[in-house]
C-alpha cells in the first residue's frame, strides 16, 4: 500500500538511508526493484497496491506482472507484507492476505509505524489478522512490529530472513548430495 513506509523500512534494514528512495508521491515505486544483500539473499521492493491509476488497463497488465512475479518465482523465499499500525485491517491488505493464502505463497506481516499507533489499536487489528487466518485454515504467520524511526523489529526481521537463508541452503546442500543439481537464476 502507498505511503505505508516500506521505502524507509528498506533503509533501516540495509543500513543505507537513500537506497530505497523514501517518495513523498504516494505510488512512486512502480518497478521491481532488486537489491543484492549479500551473496545468499536479495531483497525485491514490489510497488504498492491498490495505487490510484487513471490508465486500468495500465493497472491490470501492471498487477499482473507483480502476480506473475509472486506466482513463478522459484527463487522467493518470503512475501513480507507491509501494513499501518495505525489502521484497522483495511480491504486491500485482507484480500491481498487472501490471495497468497488461496496461492500457497508464504509470507509475513510487517507492521509499520508502531511508534505512532496505540498498542490496543495494534493488538485489535492483529487479532483481525489472526481471525482471517484462521477462517481461510492458515495456523499463523509471522507477524513483525516495526518502526523506521526508533529501528524496533529491524534486528528480529533480520534473524527471521537469517533464520529462513539457511534453512533453504541446507535444504540445497542436502538435495546436492542426493545427486541433483541446484541452478540458482541470478
Ligand atoms: P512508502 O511510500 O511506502 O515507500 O513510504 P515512505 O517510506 O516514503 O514513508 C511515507 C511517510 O511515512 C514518510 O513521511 C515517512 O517519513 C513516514 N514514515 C515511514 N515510516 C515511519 C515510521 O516508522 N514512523 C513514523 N512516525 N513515520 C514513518
Amino acid at each position: 500500500r502507498s505511503n505505508v513506509g516500506k521505502s524507509s523500512l528498506i533503509n533501516r534494514l540495509t543500513g543505507q538511508t537513500g537506497l530505497a528512495k523514501v517518495s513523498a508521491t504516494p505510488g512512486h515505486t512502480k518497478t521491481l526493484n532488486f537489491y543484492l544483500i549479500n551473496k545468499d539473499w536479495h531483497l525485491v521492493d514490489l510497488p504498492g497496491y491498490g495505487f490510484a491509476q487513471k490508465n486500468l488497463a495500465a493497472r491490470e497488465r501492471f498487477e499482473e506482472m507483480i502476480i506473475d512475479y509472486l506466482e513463478q518465482r522459484e527463487s522467493l523465499i518470503r512475501v513480507f507484507v507491509l501494513i499501518d499500525s495505525r489502521l484497522p485491517m483495511q480491504k486491500l491488505d485482507r484480500d491481498f492476505v487472501q490471495w497468497l493464502i488461496g496461492a500457497d505463497i508464504d509470507f509475513a506481516l510487517v507492521f509499520t509505524k508502531v511508534d505512532k499507533t496505540k498498542p490496543a489499536i495494534l493488538r485489535e487489528t492483529r487479532r483481525q489478522f489472526e481471525a482471517l487466518f484462521q477462517q481461510l485454515g492458515l495456523s499463523a504467520s509471522p507477524m513483525f512490529e516495526t518502526s523506521s524511526e526508533t529501528g524496533a523489529g529491524k534486528l528480529e526481521i533480520l534473524r527471521f530472513i537469517g533464520a529462513e537463508v539457511a534453512s533453504v541452503e541446507s535444504d540445497e546442500d542436502e538435495s546436492e548430495e542426493g545427486g541433483t543439481e541446484v541452478t540458482a537464476t541470478p
